[in-house]
């Protein structure tokens, strides 16, 4: 919470110079190291090409923007973006960018509004990308859109008092939009492996903070689990039905072994994995490993 002087001066700043951008309220992000109350921000409307500050959640010298550097770049993720979008029935949300070239790391991140708005930085795009390729960012966008499911249908159905569950279930959606054959269509988990690094290395420990998204092992576990039920074809709903239903063993490895009543093909397929889950969850099974499966 250490920036939260500066952005509740940063809001003030906006509410004084650019009355053309509209109140927002942000809801989530991907990372665990920003601002999570919800007080009244700034947010670029119709006059958004003047609008040189973004919001509360960004930089004060951040601009918002449609594309990325390359057109290949813009055209590889508003792809993603529509293909997440009707893998899941549904229609794209407002996808734009965030630059700032003053301080081009404060852009290492990326938000999922609550108004249907993702806002994805620049850095977190190139880091991203530069780490493991484009699977990252289709990964990252992916989770991002996992918020905009939740948003829709009132999910995840568990509640804690911080962001775990909903953050390691939006880290579910994406594994599962990895595999899907309508979705990124990977079929063997080696070749999600660097979008499973990735979503370890942005893990933390901070677990009794309000804005907790699950530690390293949580998240590549819930990835995985994501990926496992991308077996089958499953709504939002029930996708949070299952992951819930396997949660413990993202948490801690004690998986749930008694019957999946509601969707027993799954906990048959299911079964063949909670050692392994465990493993993974518990570090017995290393990077190197984990990438073989
Ligand atoms: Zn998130």
């Amino acid at each position: 919470m250490k920036n939260l002087k500066f952005c509740f001066l940063a809001g003030a700043v906006a509410v004084l110079s650019l009355t053309a951008c509209n109140d927002d309220k942000m809801e989530d992000n991907v990372l665990p190291n920003s601002q999570t109350e919800n007080a009244k921000i700034e947010q670029p409307g119709d006059l958004q090409k003047s609008c040189s500050y973004v919001d509360q959640y960004w930089s004060s010298t951040a601009v918002l923007l449609t594309g990325l550097q390359t057109s290949a770049d813009t055209n590889f993720m508003n792809g993603q973006m529509t293909k997440i979008a009707s893998m899941w029935g549904r229609s794209n949300p407002t996808l734009r960018f965030v630059n700032d070239p003053s301080n081009f790391n404060s852009t290492y991140n990326a938000i999922s509004y609550s108004n249907g708005k993702i806002y994805y930085g620049y850095a977190i795009y190139a880091d991203a990308k530069n780490k493991g390729g484009d699977i990252v960012n289709a990964m990252i966008l992916a989770h991002e859109y996992g918020h905009q499911l939740q948003y829709a249908f009132n999910l995840p159905s568990v509640n804690e008092s911080t962001a775990r569950p909903n953050e390691l279930e939006a880290d579910g959606f994406a594994g599962y939009y990895l595999r899907r054959p309508n979705g990124y269509n990977k079929t063997q988990f080696s070749e999600i492996a660097s979008a499973y690094e990735f979503a370890q290395s942005i893990g933390d420990y901070q677990t009794s903070s309000a804005n907790h998204h699950g530690t390293p092992p949580q998240r590549r576990s819930a990835v995985r689990l994501g990926f496992l039920l991308g077996q089958y074809s499953l709504s939002a709903a029930d996708f949070d039905y299952n992951f819930f239903y396997y949660y413990q063993g993202v948490l801690n490895g004690t998986y749930k072994m008694g019957k999946n009543s509601r969707n027993p093909e799954i906990d048959a397929y299911m079964s063949q994995y909670m050692d392994e889950l465990r493993k993974i969850q518990s570090g017995e099974i290393s990077a190197e490993e984990f990438k073989k499966l």
